[in-house]
């Protein structure tokens, strides 16, 4: 029997979690001939997300979790479950029901029947979410693909259903500064983009703030493209072509008409101007030197505390 793994990532989610696994448990009904794997992630929560875990575990041996020592992130957790995933298929899904599971009997089906390798999603509209939030997201992406080599599709969402073998290529880039994103696109491979309507989050709220949100941006750049690095290169030449320009023409006007003292103002506008952009061009070189450093102290992507495998094994250590 094929076995469908489902990650999910979960941080402080303890309004969301058994909502999400009642209509997850419609969905396993209806999909009888695929064995399920539920894989809870749990991403540091300070809640009782933990304990809800645990419970479902003991109720039914289709859920499993692993619990992280403490907040990694979603591209961690995202992570440590494909890692851990056991299944044929591997599916990333919110806890939030903002990823309907109803999409998942379809995404299966394209997968048998057809010749792709993975099934996206994407949200076709952005109702229901703050203009200037929209403007800032839709600005990113157009930026992100005019300098990246790899394609940052619009409103795509974590969640989707791989092959085996797309699972087993993500897991392979090991990096540290994940943005899950640009990795699914980067390793290639064939997909199938669906698009369904942005849905309201089933109970508690967003864990992205405008801050997080704009450092996920900063990765998606810096591990995506280095096209900011040469920007320093580019203005400096450009400056230094001006600068020609300008000599030429303070050489003549000084033979031409002599030398009158005057223009210090506009002297020190420019050495404002000019050093400006150079600590522009250093902040960027440092933003790529500070992620290098990061990746080159191959610190791990998260750190577990507790599973259900480790708590089964110790149930059959105690038993006599
Ligand atoms: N999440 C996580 N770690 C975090 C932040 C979020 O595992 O540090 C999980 C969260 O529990 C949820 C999913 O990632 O299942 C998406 O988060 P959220 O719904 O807050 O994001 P949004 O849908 O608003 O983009
Ligand atoms: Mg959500």
């Amino acid at each position: 029997m094929t076995k469908i793994t489902v990650v999910i990532p979960c941080f402080n989610e303890e309004d969301a979690l058994m909502i999400y696994y009642w209509e997850m448990e419609k969905i396993m009904e209806e999909m009888k001939d695929v064995a399920f794997e539920l894989l809870f992630v749990d991403d540091g929560s300070r809640d009782r997300s933990l304990s809800i875990m645990k419970t479902l575990h003991e109720k039914d041996k289709r859920c499993r979790y692993l619990s992280f020592s403490r907040n990694f992130g979603k591209e961690a957790a995202i992570y440590a479950g494909l890692k851990n995933a056991n299944g044929d298929y591997v599916a990333v899904m919110d806890v939030d029901l903002q990823d309907p599971p109803a999409l998942l009997p379809k995404m299966y089906k394209i997968l048998q029947e057809e010749n792709f390798d993975n099934v996206a999603t994407k949200r076709g509209d952005r109702t229901g979410e703050p203009r200037i939030r929209s403007f800032l997201s839709e600005s990113f992406y157009k930026f992100i693909n005019k300098i990246s080599g790899t394609e940052i599709v619009e409103g795509a969402r974590d969640y989707r259903l791989m092959k085996r073998k797309m699972v087993d290529a993500v897991l392979e880039m090991s990096e540290y500064n994940r943005f899950s994103k640009g990795i699914f696109e980067w390793v290639g491979f064939r997909t199938k983009w669906l698009e369904f309507d942005n849905v309201e989050r089933s109970a508690g709220e967003t864990k992205w703030s405008v801050g997080k949100l704009f450092r996920y941006s900063l990765e998606g750049i810096t591990g995506f493209s280095v096209a900011p690095l040469s920007l320093a290169a580019v203005i400096g030449v450009l400056f230094c072509m001006l600068s020609f320009v300008m000599i030429l023409v303070i050489i003549m006007r000084t033979v031409i008409w002599g030398d009158p003292v005057a223009g210090w103002p506009s002297l020190v506008c420019i050495i404002f101007l000019v050093s400006g952009i150079q600590l522009f061009c250093t902040g960027i070189v440092g933003q790529y030197l500070s992620k290098t450093y990061l990746e080159t102290k191959h610190r791990p992507i998260f750190i577990l505390r507790e599973s259900s495998e480790e708590e089964e094994r110790r149930g059959a250590l105690q038993k006599p």
